[in-house]
């Protein structure tokens, strides 16, 4: 059985991807120009791999890239609650703009971590763009470090999506577009 065949539903096209992470990366590019050290975009993994592949390639400033990883989920599609960081950044982020680049925001208990985490290592300044955004799921209301911006791809309705990154169970996370699964794979 082929993957699409998984899909019940296909939420955004590969093209509709390709032109919002096109806006998105040309607003980054102009909002940080004004940085005089290279702004570091962190990928939040494994979700991110193909949203930051696609973005760091269409920002047109020098940018570094560094992946951090939280855990928060087990293989369901229920939060556990509090995320732990399994796994650091390499690059030092003190005295640097940091731009957190996640898939999905859901809860914002994730990202209200991460921020906090880019803070106590001494960032000037957090920013997060992320692909996706389910505003009506949001638990935490995080706040941006200093003059840090929220960027987002698209608002997501209260789906549990899958593709462009995002897995079920660790699976789909290749498939080109956005979609949501039969819900017999829901399991
Ligand atoms: P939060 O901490 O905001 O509740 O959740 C953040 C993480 O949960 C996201 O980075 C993502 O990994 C996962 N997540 C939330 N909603 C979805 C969804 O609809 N699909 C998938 N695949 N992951 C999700
Ligand atoms: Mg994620």
């Amino acid at each position: 059985m082929s993957l699409d065949s998984h899909i019940e539903r296909v939420l955004w096209t590969p093209d509709q991807i390709a032109t919002r992470v096109f806006d998105l990366a040309a607003q980054i590019s102009t909002d940080l120009s004004h940085f005089s050290e290279p702004p570091a975009l962190v990928g939040v993994a494994t979700g991110a791999f193909l949203f930051l592949a696609d973005l760091a390639r269409q920002i047109t400033l020098p940018v570094t890239v560094d992946f951090i990883r939280a855990e928060s989920y087990g293989s369901g599609t229920l939060s556990s609650g509090s995320p732990t960081i399994s796994f650091d950044l390499k690059l030092d982020v003190t005295g640097r703009h940091v731009v957190l680049v996640e898939d999905i925001v859901d809860t914002g208990t994730t990202m209200a971590h991460l921020i906090a985490h880019m803070e106590s290592k001494g960032a000037s300044s957090v920013s997060v763009c992320t692909f996706l955004d389910k505003p009506s799921r949001r638990k935490v209301d995080f706040q941006l470090l200093s003059k840090g911006k929220f960027y987002r791809g698209f608002e997501c309705p209260d789906y549990f999506v899958v593709g462009y990154g995002m897995d079920f169970a660790e699976r789909y996370r290749n498939l080109p577009y956005i979609g949501v699964l039969k819900p017999e794979l829901y399991k």
